[in-house]
């Protein structure tokens, strides 16, 4: 297959939370093939942050969590930049806990950096998105915010749907601006936060499980998620604000209850 890549971006600054691994490393390095400079806002990965600054990415350590961490990361690209283009509020954790299992502290920090981590970074990067004419936010949530069962994700899932009504209501506000919103909700993607810390074993296992439960018989890839990202940030999406995409391989459990 030819894939030819446009450089739908170029000039552009775009503010990538996470932006080391999994995902959001996918996403900076479509960022970077498509002409733009990512600032990746990392907590983790140094080595991959190196490799990333090499190929042309502007990195600054930040914990999304810590809203002071997040406010001088705004101003290091205040002056570095200038502006924003696009933000992406990938960073997010999975603490898996059944109901009856119950830990505040667990809960607390997932909230913390999952749904206030985005609020912080949309909050104080605003002012800098809004120095463009057509500012983008795209933020990651998750299958589970719609709620799409999967066994001790009722904490991550509240996380995430949170995520998603923020979404609705910022593009409601930010409309004025010239500020479109919009939401990538995946199902169930390889990366560390699925497969971290597991045998080759437990992997395949695992790729079975959610193989069969797609339609498309199919795990997907961060490419996936970025693609569709990439999509969002673009022109070509210049009449879409508000929604959420769904890219999980059409889950079988939603598309055949009834509605
Ligand atoms: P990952 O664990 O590979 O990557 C998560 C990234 O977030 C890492 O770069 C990590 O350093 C960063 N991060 C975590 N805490 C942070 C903090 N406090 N400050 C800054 N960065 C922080 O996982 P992933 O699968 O690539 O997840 C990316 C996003 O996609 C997350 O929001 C996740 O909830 C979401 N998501 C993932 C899946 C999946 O199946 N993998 C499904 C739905 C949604």
């Amino acid at each position: 297959m030819v894939v030819v890549y446009y450089m739908r971006f170029k000039g552009r600054i775009v503010v990538i939370t996470g932006g080391t691994r999994g995902i959001g490393r996918a996403i900076t390095e479509g960022f970077l093939r498509e002409g733009a400079t990512p600032v990746v806002l990392y907590a983790s990965a140094e080595n991959e942050a190196k490799k990333l600054k090499e190929k042309g990415a502007y990195i600054i350590k930040c914990d999304v969590g810590n809203r002071e961490e997040v406010r001088k990361a705004k101003e290091i690209v205040d002056k570095e930049f200038g502006k924003v283009d696009i933000i992406v509020n990938n960073a997010g954790i999975m603490v898996l806990m059944p109901f009856e299992e119950f830990d505040e502290q667990k809960y607390e920090r997932m909230l913390r950096i999952n749904l206030n981590g985005t609020i912080y970074v949309t909050y104080e990067f605003l002012p800098l998105l809004k120095r463009v004419k057509d500012g983008v936010i795209v933020n990651i949530a998750s299958n589970a915010g719609i709620g799409t069962a999967a066994e001790g994700t009722t904490f991550y899932a509240i996380s995430k749907a949170g995520i998603i009504i923020l979404t609705r209501r910022l593009a409601f506000e930010l409309g004025k601006y010239g500020i479109r919103v919009n939401a990538v909700a995946p199902g169930w993607i390889e990366t560390d936060m699925t497969l971290g810390g597991k045998d080759q074993e437990e992997a395949e296992r695992l790729r079975e499980i959610f193989r069969n439960k797609t339609v498309l018989r199919t795990t997907g890839k961060p490419e996936d998620i970025a693609n569709v990202v990439l999509f969002l940030a673009s022109e070509e999406a210049r009449y879409i604000t508000g929604q959420v995409i769904v890219a999980d391989g059409g889950r079988i459990d939603n598309l055949t209850h009834s509605v």
